[in-house]
């Protein structure tokens, strides 16, 4: 059976090259630790130092301030946890927004059980913070202002640089959540105004289990775990070797493709969207149409389940997602689509295309092709959409 794979957002397989990257540092060859001294030690500490180089590279950062972690979930938490800590002498308030990731919004609830008071900004029916709700949450005691680049479940394009200037202009550290943003759109550090911003590795082609927290030389952030020097007292632990070169070896090919890619995958995206609209009644497009990643759909349809829906889309063969995969399983409706303003029985009939490189127009040729014929079949069975 064909397999379609439009769950990019959740994560993305190794591309050939990085695994060719990485194997060395598995094998006999370069298994060295990079903090000792002598040949297999050196060799290491070089290809680290490549790698973050490369990861600094693709968000206009300096090598210096890429700090290795085990993912995405864990520069977040650095990034709240770490900031909060340094800085509660001068305040307990943190900005936040009602839609960001798990690996953001629950390190923030958790901070608020240990005293830190905490705004959680609401969003625009099209999920886009506004930069004047930012402005007038600030206090004397907002220390940190965390806002994610790109939405992962409804791919909307927030307005980082310009909160990135309020932040500065009253001196609050400003973090960025960016691992749906990187190597999907440019991203530049010094021109979205952030001082902390999070990647992962196995969202752009990488492995598992790495990626980074980008720190600003002169942010004030304590370490959240506790051992060795490495990652300059950042973040101690022996290196993670080969899912720091392969995370560097994707960051690189990632800078390398933007440009062609998102441009392939945006004429893709639309013909999905539009084909979608045009074939299927009682449907919606969630999120902004314009300030919105070229990778993502998010539609919801009325009267139908979405998880029934994603489950005749998988005897299709084809892999898509209700929202966030860590709440997959659940069947509470998604946190961000509910921040939206959507209402629960609407959202229960959401899912969630996300794009990749390995998609083609035939792909989504298949996927306009059976979409009709299961939500037809589906909402013949639902008493709702019978007596509407
Ligand atoms: C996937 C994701 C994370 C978590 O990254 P991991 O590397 O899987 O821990 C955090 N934030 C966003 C927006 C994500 O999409």
């Amino acid at each position: 059976m064909r397999r379609v794979y439009l769950d990019h957002s959740a994560t993305t397989p190794v591309r050939p090259e990085v695994l060719e990257a990485m194997l060395p540092f598995l094998k006999d060859e370069a298994f060295g630790n990079p903090s000792t001294i002598y040949s297999y030690g050196r060799e290491a500490k070089k290809a680290l130092d490549e790698a973050r180089e490369k990861v600094a590279s693709l968000i206009g950062a300096r090598p210096e301030e890429i700090f290795f972690t085990s993912g995405g979930t864990e520069a977040d938490n650095l990034a709240l946890i770490g900031t909060a800590a340094a800085n509660e002498k001068k305040g307990r308030h943190i900005i936040t927004s009602s839609i960001e990731h798990h690996a953001v919004l629950h390190t923030a609830q958790y901070l608020m059980r240990h005293g830190f008071k905490i705004t959680f900004l609401p969003v625009t029916p099209e999920g886009l913070v506004r930069v004047e709700d930012v402005e007038e949450a600030i206090t004397d005691e907002t220390i940190l202002i965390s806002v994610m680049h790109v939405n992962n479940e409804v791919g909307t394009i927030q307005p980082i640089k310009e909160i990135g200037h309020l932040a500065r202009e009253r001196g609050i550290i400003f973090h960025t959540d960016a691992v749906q943003s990187v190597g999907k759109i440019p991203v530049n550090v010094d021109e979205l105004n952030v001082d902390l911003l999070s990647a992962s590795s196995h969202k752009i082609y990488g492995p598992k289990g790495v990626g980074c927290l980008y720190i600003r030389k002169g942010t004030r952030i304590n370490p959240i775990l506790h051992g060795g020097a490495q990652e300059r007292k950042r973040r101690p632990g022996t290196e993670n070797m080969p899912g720091i070169v392969g995370f560097g070896r994707a960051a690189e090919l990632a800078g390398q493709e933007l440009d062609s890619e998102m441009e392939r995958l945006k004429g893709l995206r639309d013909k999905l969207i539009d084909g979608i609209m045009n074939r299927i009644e009682d449907v919606q497009l969630n999120g902004d149409r314009e300030k919105r990643v070229a990778t993502n759909a998010n539609f919801s349809f009325r009267y139908v389940e979405g998880e029934s829906l994603l489950l005749s889309l998988d005897m299709k063969g084809i892999c898509a997602s209700s929202g966030s995969a860590c709440t997959s399983g659940s069947l509470d409706p998604s946190h961000v689509l509910l921040a939206m303003g959507i209402p629960h029985e609407v959202a229960h009939g959401s899912v969630r295309m996300t794009l990749g490189r390995d998609n083609t127009e035939a792909d989504i040729d298949y996927v306009l092709e059976v979409m009709p014929e299961i939500v037809a079949r589906l909402r013949s069975m639902s008493p709702l959409y019978n007596q509407r």
